[in-house]
């Protein structure tokens, strides 16, 4: 069996989030400018508490199922006076899950189709979003064309949703990032919305040069999701 993974210290998470606060400022933005959006997927739920503890009270999860779950867990401790995280909805999102969530989410990041702009409205009037754009041209990303982007931003607006701004994800296999971002950013002046959600640990910092107003930072706080099995000689 591999055993359960061990979350890092409140003093540990505290010490790498000042780091990457010094880092968002050596980018050329502030703290304040920018929100740190802890991605707690797949770890167990003490990494959420230890979180929290830290001062990190957006959390970040990718899977409908898991984040109800742990919605419940932290919910049912709320009596017992501990800490409730404002959830941010990151991961693919299909139609059927949106009922399952609505209600429990701060903020939509994923939304890149007319018929979640839909479901949405109709599941959690007023709701939060950000348009997801696919500025990397992957096949296999989620997130609108491009050129699409200012269509949803209106249809979402129609619908009476909250469409706070833009989200992206930067190239899968590496690469420089600064294209896919500076893009982002222009579609975002050309839509006028504030948001920016875009970098993640290993390119926040040029998300951030580019503009960026929230970046979803998971493994650069708590450690690898996966940590590789020791294997015995
Ligand atoms: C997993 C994930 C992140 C965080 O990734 P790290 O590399 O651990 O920082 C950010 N955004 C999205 C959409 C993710 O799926």
């Amino acid at each position: 069996m591999v055993p359960e993974l061990v979350a890092p210290s409140v003093e540990t998470v505290t010490a790498r989030l000042a780091e990457i606060r010094e880092r968002v400022v050596a980018a050329g933005s502030s703290p304040e400018a920018v929100q740190i959006i802890a991605v707690t997927k797949t770890f167990p739920i003490e990494f959420h508490r230890v979180a929290m503890q830290a001062g990190l009270m957006d959390l970040g999860e990718n899977y409908a199922q898991e984040l109800v779950a742990k919605d419940e867990l932290l919910s049912e401790e709320q009596g017992r006076g501990e800490l409730q995280p404002r959830w941010h909805f990151i991961g693919g999102l299909q139609r059927n899950k949106v009922k399952l969530l609505a209600g429990r989410i701060d903020l939509w990041h994923t939304v890149d189709r007319p018929a979640l702009l839909t479901e949405i409205a109709k599941r959690d009037q007023g709701a939060r979003i950000l348009i997801q754009v696919n500025t990397t041209g992957e096949d296999q990303k989620s997130g609108c064309d491009p050129a699409q982007t200012k269509e949803l931003v209106d249809v979402g607006r129609e619908a009476g949703l909250e469409v706070l701004g833009l989200m992206t994800v930067g190239p899968t296999g590496g690469g420089d990032p600064r294209r896919s971002f500076e893009w982002l950013q222009e579609l975002s002046v050309a839509c006028e919305v504030p948001e920016l959600s875009m970098g993640m640990t290993a390119d926040y910092e040029q998300a951030v040069a580019c503009g960026s107003t929230m970046i979803r930072v998971g493994s650069a706080l708590f450690g690898p999701r996966n940590r590789p099995v020791a294997v015995d000689r």
